[in-house]
């Protein structure tokens, strides 16, 4: 508990279990005082409505990023309830499962690669865009990504594509928005055990070796890459703006796992 947020007010983006990324991020911002709205699409209602009061969270807001006329409505609801917003948190993805597994090359279609890319990266920039009008200078947007955007991870296909274009992109709304005093970060998480995960085929074994090459030789841990977005979130993150932080027990450094992990 503490005050790093005291009299902040934020957007969650992708909160639909207990399980989910988002929800360990809501925890640790609330804990610090942070006012909260979380968007959430329909088919979660159910999950999502719980957590939020079991929170102490009143506003929710139903959005589903490939409408346009359900954005409008949903930042339009932030803008008439708070006028201002002091940081977004943005925990989205989605891709066809069938197209999670074998030969990237053979098996993604122009329609999953478009919506994928439209779900998973354009959905932060417009939201980055709707969240950076309410901001005044202190603002702080974050976005959750993986390292199958920068190593080929297996059955991560579109997914890596999708995660490029969003770090990306992280990189030049930071700069759109550096002058106006707004920071913009990505969080590259290990695997964590989670409905997206779960769409991954082969997804159980992302966690395994994660485990068993990292140097930490653990499991990442939500409360760390919640502890990450406090950080990026907070003034804690000053001068901090285009980053992609990674918060996956090292994972991302190793080149080659040690004989010792392989059993060798
Ligand atoms: P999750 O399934 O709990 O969260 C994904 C969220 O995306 C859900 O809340 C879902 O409702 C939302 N979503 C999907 N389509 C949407 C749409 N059209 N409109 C609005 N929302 C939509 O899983 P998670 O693992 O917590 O994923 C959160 C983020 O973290 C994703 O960007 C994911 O790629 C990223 N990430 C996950 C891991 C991992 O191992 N779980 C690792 C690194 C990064």
């Amino acid at each position: 508990e503490g005050d790093l947020l005291k009299g902040k007010r934020g957007l969650i983006m992708g909160v639909a279990n207990k399980n989910s990324i988002a929800w360990a991020i809501a925890q640790q911002l609330k804990a610090q005082g942070a006012e909260l709205c979380f968007s959430y699409i329909e088919a979660m209602e159910k999950r999502v409505r719980p957590l939020a009061e079991e929170l102490g969270v009143d506003f929710l807001v139903p959005c589903d990023v490939t409408d346009d006329a359900s954005m409008d409505a949903s930042f339009g609801a932030i803008k008439e309830r708070w006028g201002e917003m002091d940081f977004l948190v943005h925990s989205i993805a989605f891709s066809d499962k069938d197209e999670l597994k074998g030969s990237f090359v053979e098996n993604t279609t122009r329609e999953n690669f478009r919506n994928s890319l439209d779900i998973s990266a354009f959905s932060f920039v417009d939201s980055a865009r709707r969240s950076a009008e309410m901001m005044k200078p202190g603002g702080s947007m974050i976005t959750l990504t993986y390292l199958g955007s920068e190593r080929v991870i297996p059955s991560y296909n579109v997914m890596g594509v999708a995660k490029a274009a969003l770090e990306a992109s992280t990189r030049y709304i930071a700069r759109d928005l550096g002058p106006k005093g707004i920071r913009v970060n990505a969080i590259s998480a290990g695997a964590i055990k989670t409905l997206s995960l779960g769409g991954i085929q082969g997804g159980r074994s992302l966690l395994s070796e994660g485990r068993n090459w990292s140097p930490l030789r653990e499991d990442t841990d939500p409360v760390g890459v919640a502890g990450a977005a406090l950080y990026l979130l907070s003034d804690l993150g000053k001068s901090c703006t285009g980053e992609v932080l990674h918060v996956d027990a090292g994972f991302h450094i190793v080149g080659m796992p040690d004989p010792e992990a392989l059993g060798g």
